[in-house]
């Protein structure tokens, strides 16, 4: 049975953490700083809203800096604090650590395994929903799946998650899934902060996304990832058919004035055209709409 540390009890950490400790699984949350902790303290733990079911959970919480060696991690913050918190907690990470990460887009993962290079690294892509209605509760948002793995055999570990009731299923293909979840979300994402609008919206843009998707298509193929590219512009409407009402987190995220992930989506598929020398005008003039955008702070 393994110790769980989770960075980020945020939306989806917490909903992580509160099913390990349900499966009765050791789990320590890691908050950014001693008044953090304080605070997390007072309140006396996380709480998850699950449907009508609601449980409390007051799991231990202590700074990055604290003592206690780290075996296995799930890293669940925002891919823009990924970087610094994996560094900031190497010191920590005994060799061939475990380190799960949760960030979506592509790009914080390969930074965090260079500055891990004696972990075990393994990106997860999560189509699960959560949020954080007050500090310390987390509702589930319905249900998802979790694909996760490496070029390596199925770890030991994996019983944890079924013990815990986290859906997920042991892939070596995990790139071509954040591909495919990386193109359909610059697919969708991005046009809804631009016109403000829901996600079903879209189907009265219909070329607009169309062209998207050729232009993701295209960039696929040239990243070598042609599984990912099969059938993009079909998966891209039957995803915006199947959450017509609902706002995307690039236009939620804009909305609250929180930062986006923009860096690694969007700006993650143009550094890629630009490494294959492919010029792509429709994405390249909607990341130049959505910077100017993000820029004016409206
Ligand atoms: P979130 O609710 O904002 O939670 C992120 C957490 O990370 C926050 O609690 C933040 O703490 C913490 N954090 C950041 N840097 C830290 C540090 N250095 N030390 C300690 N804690 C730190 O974000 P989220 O929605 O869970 O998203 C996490 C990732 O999962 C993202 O890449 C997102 O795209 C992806 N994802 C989310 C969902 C979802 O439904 N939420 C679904 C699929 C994928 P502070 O509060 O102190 O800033």
């Amino acid at each position: 049975m393994a110790h769980w540390h989770v960075l980020g009890a945020g939306s989806l950490g917490g909903l992580w953490a509160c099913r390990l400790a349900q499966a009765k699984l050791p789990v320590t949350l890691l908050l950014r700083d001693s008044a953090r902790v304080a605070s997390y303290t007072r309140g006396g733990g996380l709480t998850l809203i699950d449907g009508a079911h609601q449980q409390h959970w007051p799991l231990p919480a202590e700074t990055l800096t604290a003592p206690e060696p780290i075996a296995h991690l799930l890293l669940a913050c925002k891919a823009y604090d990924a970087l610094p918190a994996a560094q900031a907690l190497a010191p920590r990470l005994v060799p061939g650590a475990v380190v799960l990460l949760l960030q979506n887009g592509l790009g914080s993962q390969q930074a965090v395994a260079q500055a891990l290079p004696h972990a075990r690294c393994i990106a997860v892509s999560s189509t699960e929903g959560a949020w954080r209605s007050a500090q310390g509760a987390i509702t589930r948002a319905g249900a998802g799946q979790n694909w996760l793995g490496d070029a390596a055999a199925p770890p030991a570990w994996l019983a944890d998650l079924r013990q815990a009731h986290i859906p997920f299923e042991w892939t070596a293909a995990i790139e071509m899934r954040l591909w495919r979840k990386l193109a359909i979300n610059c697919a969708i994402n991005p046009l809804t902060v631009l016109l403000g609008c829901a996600n079903g919206e879209l189907a009265q843009h219909r070329d607009a996304v169309d062209g998207l998707c050729q232009e993701l298509s295209t960039l696929l193929q040239a990243c070598n990832q042609p599984d990912a590219a099969a059938g993009l512009n079909e998966t891209v409407w039957q995803v915006i058919a199947s959450t017509a009402s609902n706002y995307s987190s690039m236009l939620q995220d804009v909305r609250a004035g929180r930062r986006t992930e923009v860096d690694y989506l969007l700006g993650y598929a143009l550094n890629q055209a630009h490494a294959h020398s492919l010029h792509l005008p429709a994405l390249e003039a909607l990341a130049k709409r959505l910077a100017a955008r993000l820029a004016a702070g409206v």
